[in-house]
């Protein structure tokens, strides 16, 4: 959340019903007014918005839900109307996490209605988390509440995000839900002004949009039950909820942040009704509302708006200036969210369909405690401390989670025993397990963790204390490899776990190599034994270092004594000449809103060293410092070229020793002017820079900066560039073609009520010094030159995000007593189609196969699966199946429409 000025700062194609239509561009206004003489009908809904965690941390905010909700279940609401839970079900799990004794009173209440909650888990940012977190927390939500035996409202109720996605239409058509209500992010000049709207996604794919009042969701709190005052109440509310009513009917939500149901409802009803009249104000249900708007809204014209939903400029603060703030948070989120989606799920599908395990109930806890971290003001990060601290613990647990079912699933795929490997350890024959986490077969370059023995280590008491055998550990080899090139080796501790046995603890000689390695197929395990030493290929372009930087012929990086960095790139004879820029400036912005003032630190070149030469990976690391009194921040910057590749790494690893600044690293892709498509939810989206009345922009000031999910490209003529980001959530590009990513944001204030860019306190205020975030900052960075965006060109970026941010990799498995043959897994073909998910479904019943057309044309597309297809079913994201299709042995062919999301279910 935030207030108003607090105001919570905080598959299937389904077609909706349609009247008459007209589209109608962000930047036109269609109005068709309800006749002032024409009564609406007002939905009172008594509702409570709970950011489950902000000024205060979840615990607190439990205690005062638990005597909420006590309240609710003591006294129902009145037959016919029901008190809306904020759609969201872990509001429930919190009560029943402290009451189980009531669980039966709770369900009888959501049986009947009475209560309502869903269709969310979370109720979630939806510019930060990916489409596919936002899909598993809707299967949560649902999947919870259908347990409780209830149903959620048929809407996408998103009161308080910081904008909305233009996908979000696919999302609720995904789960049959025909309404979407929010209010920020919509409202400001630039949209049509009424409340009502088709909205179509990208895809196509359409849902009712009704808009919340301009006022925001809390403009009903405390209706008053005097005449005088309710007459007073209705006629500041009158213009706000009639003059806009499109469909003549119209929700009221009676509450507010963390409010209980008002005490004197029942006479503030009455007050209300009579003071609206010829109005019909009644108190009513989320469900009644949205049966009555979907109902009329079938009937009626509507103007259809596309796009995301990022402006409320004018009426309601719209909040875009969270994607930096504790931006290491929202980097790991990232990553775990692509290590469950990418590297985790389809290892467990493919070993569920060939061993016949099903740990999908483990999975579903990984993805709870990731999806804690989703409420917008959590993974916006504008709360306080301790709550920025509960979301690293839970990150933490995510991540082990993440970790542990992906090891788990892939020995269960390559067959291996670990209690017959721990009993028999004179029988190991150490191997490297391989594994191509991209839905295409790739060779080239693996990056892999190789461990070889030094000494046996005892642990317990009755452990011989005495010597132990120790030999001399060297740098494995690996057979069938091309060539095999040391990055760097540490001594370390390994364990080797079997589930009827302690751990076997040794020291190891931990190796990170590059690697140059065969096929492997797509999703598959391919396993390559140690040996003493690996073969030597002559590589495809393979990289190396001298005097005039590193280069594998394709691209060549150098660094000038200044620290000047030239990137050339041979395929489009394109030179860059100081491509590499820093932008450090003074921000005196709280945790919503930056508030971006001069340079501050200046940056001071310290040397560069080459770190690596080749033939697999070549590195050139960079030193810098930026420094002013007792401020300091520290960077290292390596520049990476890899055998083959036509991008360029860039790793940041650093100290930030400094307050009140934003520091980013900029690209100069001398792309003046340039159109900029940014990856998000289900497929890029094109942005451009909004222009806004002197008034609007007084009210609140849009940053520069915009939402980056995985990359940025920007065009300009004949030529492009894309910025690739392992997590980093903040990206600025400008005129000029420079295309920023924020590496740090160090601010100290949850909200301020002085920042000229937002008049007032947007949440309640609270130091935060821990966002300052002083100590390490990383970032995994790339940039990839190339031409015009034509279909191939978004497909090459697409493949090049996998390349960038999903490697082949792998680990020793030191333990193994027989080497399989490659493990086959799942292909994806076709111009343009990413992978989005391969996961087991709810049920367990099927595979769930799912990919996105991210180009403008229909696509014929393919999967192959690793076995025989029986049956095969088009389905929603929900994974409610649809039409049949039909399988070619292990083939299954698909049509994808523009920008479609496909969704297909086989067994
Ligand atoms: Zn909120």
């Amino acid at each position: 959340m935030a207030r108003g000025p607090i105001r919570c700062g905080g598959g299937g194609r389904l077609k909706i019903p349609r009247g008459r239509e007209d589209t109608v561009n962000h930047d036109t206004r269609a109005n068709a007014k309800q006749a002032d003489d024409e009564p609406v009908t007002v939905h009172v809904v008594s509702h409570t918005h709970w950011d489950r965690e902000w000024y205060l941390p979840a615990v607190r905010f439990r205690q005062m839900l638990v005597a909420l909700v006590d309240e609710l279940i003591d006294d129902p609401p009145a037959a016919g109307s029901s008190f809306l839970l904020d759609a969201q079900l872990s509001v429930i799990e919190d009560y029943l996490a402290v009451k189980p004794e009531r669980e039966f009173a709770l369900r009888e209440l959501l049986a009947r209605g009475a209560l309502e909650a869903g269709p969310w888990y979370v109720l979630a940012d939806e510019l930060i988390p990916g489409a596919e977190a936002l899909v598993r927390n809707l299967l949560l939500g649902r999947q919870m509440l259908s347990r409780l035996g209830a149903a959620a409202p048929p809407v996408l109720y998103c009161p308080d995000s910081f904008g909305h996605p233009a996908a979000l239409p696919t999302l609720a058509a995904g789960f049959g839900l025909q309404l979407i209500v929010l209010s920020r992010g919509f409202g400001g000049s630039r949209w049509p002004s009424d409340d009502a709207v088709r909205w179509a996604a990208p895809s196509g794919e359409e849902a009712y949009l009704y808009h919340l009042s301009r006022k925001g969701y809390d403009i009903g709190e405390n209706l008053p039950a005097d005449a005088n005052a309710a007459r007073e109440r209705w006629a500041s509310m009158r213009d706000d909820l009639v003059t806009r009513a499109r469909l003549g009917v119209v929700l009221l939500p009676n509450g507010a942040d963390h409010h209980a149901r008002q005490t004197n409802l029942d006479s503030a009803l009455a007050a209300l009704h009579d003071a609206a009249l010829p109005h019909d104000t009644r108190g009513s249900s989320l469900h009644a509302f949205a049966r009555d708007a979907i109902a009329r809204a079938a009937t009626r014209a509507l103007p259809t708006v596309q796009g995301e939903l990022r402006d409320s400029y004018g009426s309601m603060w719209t909040l875009q200036g969270t994607f930096a703030t504790r931006a290491h948070q929202k980097r790991r989120n990232a990553r775990i969210e692509r290590l469950l989606t990418r590297d985790t799920e389809p290892w467990l599908a493919l070993a569920y369909r060939s061993r016949g395990v099903n740990r999908g109930a483990l999975l579903r806890a990984a993805w709870r405690s990731l999806l804690l971290c989703h409420p917008h003001d959590t993974v916006c990060g504008c709360s306080t401390d301790e709550v920025a601290r509960a979301m690293d613990a839970r990150l933490d647990e995510a991540d082990t989670q993440g970790v542990g079912l992906r090891g788990d699933a892939l020995l269960d795929l390559i067959g291996h025993n670990a209690d017959a490997a721990r009993e028999s350890r004179d029988r190991w024959k150490p191997m490297a397990v391989v594994r191509n986490p991209a839905a295409r077969p790739r060779g080239g370059v693996a990056l892999l963790r190789l461990t070889a023995f030094a000494s046996d280590v005892k642990v317990g008491a009755n452990a011989s204390p005495g010597p132990v055998e120790t030999v001399k550990a060297t740098v494995p080899g690996l057979g069938g490899v091309g060539a095999l090139q040391l990055l760097g080796k540490v001594m370390a501790h390994e364990r080797t776990e079997a589930p009827r046995h302690y751990p076997d603890d040794d020291i190891v000689l931990a190796c990170d190599v590059a690697a140059w390695i065969p096929e492997v197929p797509a999703y598959g395990v391919r396993c390559f034994p140690h040996q003493s030493r690996s073969r030597r290929e002559l590589l495809p372009n393979p990289a190396r270092a001298d005097a005039g930087g590193i280069s594998n012929g394709i691209v060549t990086v150098s660094v000038d004594d200044d620290g000047h960095v030239r990137i050339a790139h041979a395929p489009s004879d394109r030179t860059l000449d100081d491509c590499l820029v820093w932008d450090n400036r003074t921000d005196i912005g709280d945790l919503y809103t930056p508030s971006i003032r001069d340079d501050k630190l200046v940056a001071r070149f310290r040397g560069s060293t080459v770190l690596h030469k080749g033939p697999v990976r070549a590195a050139i690391e960079m030193r810098w410092s930026f420094a002013a009194g007792r401020e300091r921040v520290d960077a290292t910057v390596t520049l990476i070229v890899d055998a083959n590749a036509s991008f360029v790494r860039v790793h940041l690893s650093g100290d930030n020793g400094a307050s009140d600044h934003r520091l980013r690293l900029g690209f100069t892709t001398g792309l003046k002017q340039p159109r900029v498509f940014a990856d998000a939810m289900f497929g890029p989206v094109q942005r451009e820079r909004l222009t806004l009345t002197p008034a609007e922009a007084a009210f609140e000031t849009p940053p520069a900066t915009d939402p980056l999910h995985r990359y940025v490209s920007v065009f300009s003529g004949n030529a492009g560039a894309t910025v690739y980001s392992d997590g980093l959530g903040e990206y600025e590009a400008d005129e000029k073609g420079v295309v920023y990513v924020t590496l740090v944001r160090s601010v100290s204030e949850l909200s301020r009520n002085d920042l000229p860019e937002r008049p007032g306190h947007a949440g309640w205020p609270t130091h935060t010094p821990e966002a300052q975030c002083h100590g390490p900052f990383a970032a995994e960075l790339a940039l990839l030159l190339h031409g015009a965006r034509t279909d191939a060109m978004v497909d090459e970026i697409e493949r090049t995000a996998d390349d960038v941010l999903l490697p082949l990799t792998g680990t020793s498995l030191r333990s193994a007593l027989s080497r399989p043959e490659p493990i086959l897994g799942v292909m994806l073909y076709g111009t343009g189609l990413a992978c989005s998910t391969v996961t087991t479904s709810q049920d367990g019943k099927w595979t769930v196969l799912r990919c996105v057309n991210l180009t403008e044309a229909a696509q014929q597309g393919a999967w192959t699966l690793d076995t025989m297809v029986s049956e095969a079913r088009l389905a929603r994201l929900d994974e409610t199946s649809l039409d049949t299709l039909e399988a070619i042995g292990n083939r299954l062919e698909f049509a994808a429409p523009p920008r479609a999301v496909i969704t297909i279910l086989i067994r």
